[in-house]
């Protein structure tokens, strides 16, 4: 927002969170040897702080001074970026904290979110030390773009019942137990993938479960229409395209809306959801109650309890191969699993697998995946669906969840779409 970015104060400071042990465990160098002469030159103070343990990033950024520091950057893989959002979503003031902007430079195994960006950018798929300094580039650059974010629900309703925000991805069956498995294998970097997704392959296996979404076509916006004069959005800036100004980063994070069809402004929705709940319509500072749950209510679910609405479609199937949610273009570097995805599409990119794929076939749509190309090879087990919220119930007591390539807690699951929610340094 240009109002906001005016007034920040110079020179923009960054706080820098790497995970030393990310990737191949070369996150530092890759920092000292790649971006951190380009920051200099760009003339973006930092402060870095090396990560010490798992959550460590989560815990910093739930109690830091927000005001102190005018983006976040991560330098790790996708894991410390859930970390942070997840951290500034654990907050009282949320709806403020995740306007902050969000940075990612890709020193992980696992760097989705930034070969997303970077092909969001226009750019031709590079990997590794390229990767790293196409997104170092882009944050000195310091455009900053809407982010969606997809609230997860686990556990079937009362005290275990646990909220995470995800910006990426919700994997069942193949792709999950590939992501979990294949940690072992990090220190070949992003081929860590490959070599799981062969290894997965010669153990095959069914996966039985109950899955339903609701479409995104017959899903209503959520609240009044962005357009209502009852829905005027005082707090959260709104995304506005702004020029930039020649003195350097800080002036330079200016946000930058997506395209969208007309009338579906997703994040007027968002402001919307906070108005028509009384919760949310506390100003700035005007800290909520701590027993108030931390982020927009999800409008579009229902209790795990209860069957879910009569407008979602109950997926036939029982057997699957693999369920993958989606939010952004990429599952890794190399993997373009949701071609048609942006940034703030307000939408969940749903595949599912169908069981009784032959390995060839499956191995054929993870190599056409490299390229994009796999819904084009009109697989009849891979089914494709824009959905703005889904529910999985697995029938097995034990098994493998990720969200963000991280593992959660196993169990029913249902999770809903929360467009533009965060900020990201992209475009
Ligand atoms: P990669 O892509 O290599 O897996 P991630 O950023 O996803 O890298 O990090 C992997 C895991 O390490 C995440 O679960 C993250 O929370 C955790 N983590 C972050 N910092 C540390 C640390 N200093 N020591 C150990 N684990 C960490
Ligand atoms: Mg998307």
């Amino acid at each position: 927002n240009g109002i906001m970015y005016s007034e920040v104060r110079r020179p923009c400071r960054v706080l820098l969170l790497l995970n030393p042990h990310s990737g191949k465990g070369q996150a530092l160098s890759l920092f000292t040897g790649h971006v951190q002469h380009m920051l200099q030159e760009a003339g973006v103070p930092h402060s870095l702080v090396v990560t010490e343990r798992q959550n460590h990033a989560r815990e910093l950024v739930r109690e830091a001074d927000l005001s102190e520091w005018d983006a976040l950057v991560i330098m790790s893989g996708d894991g410390l970026l859930f970390e942070v959002i997840n951290g500034l979503m654990d907050r009282e003031d949320w709806e403020e904290a995740i306007q902050t902007p969000l940075g990612i430079l890709p020193g992980g195994s696992g760097n989705a979110l930034a070969a997303s960006i970077h092909h969001y950018a226009g750019s031709q798929p590079v990997a590794s030390e390229e990767l790293l300094v196409s997104c170092g580039f882009l944050l000195c650059k310091g455009l900053v773009a809407r982010l969606d974010l997809t609230s997860v629900c686990l556990g079937s309703g009362g005290p275990q019942q646990q909220r995470l925000f995800s910006f990426l991805s919700l994997a069942w069956g193949f792709v999950a137990d590939v992501d979990i498995e294949s940690e072992k294998y990090r220190h070949v970097g992003a081929a860590r993938f490959t070599v799981g997704t062969l290894v997965r392959l010669a153990s095959l296996r069914v996966y039985q479960g109950k899955l339903a979404y609701l479409p995104a076509e017959s899903a209503e916006s959520p609240g009044p229409s962005p357009t209502s004069p009852s829905s005027s959005p005082p707090e959260v800036p709104s995304p506005q395209t702004h020029a930039t100004s020649p003195h350097g980063f800080c002036s330079s994070l200016v946000c930058r809306s997506s395209q969208r069809s007309p009338g579906q402004n997703v994040t007027n929705t968002f402001h919307n959801y906070c108005n028509s709940n009384n919760a949310f319509k506390a100003k700035r500072g005007d800290l909520a109650p701590a027993s108030t749950p931390r982020g927009p209510p999800d409008s579009l679910l229902v209790p795990l309890d209860q069957p879910v609405p009569s407008d979602w479609t109950v997926v036939p199937e029982e057997d699957f191969v693999l369920v993958l949610a989606m939010y952004q273009s990429h599952l890794a570097e190399d993997l373009h699993a949701a071609p048609n995805s942006t940034m703030e599409d307000g939408l969940i990119h749903l595949f599912y697998i169908k069981a009784g794929i032959s390995r060839a076939t499956l191995l054929r749509l993870f190599l056409a995946m490299e390229k994009g190309a796999h819904l084009a090879t009109n697989c009849p087990h891979l089914v494709y669906a824009k959905v703005r919220a889904l529910r999985l119930e697995p029938y097995s007591a034990k098994g493998t969840i990720t969200v963000d390539g991280e593992l959660v807690d196993y169990g029913p699951v249902q999770a809903q779409i929360h467009g533009g929610l965060a900020r990201l340094i992209a475009s």
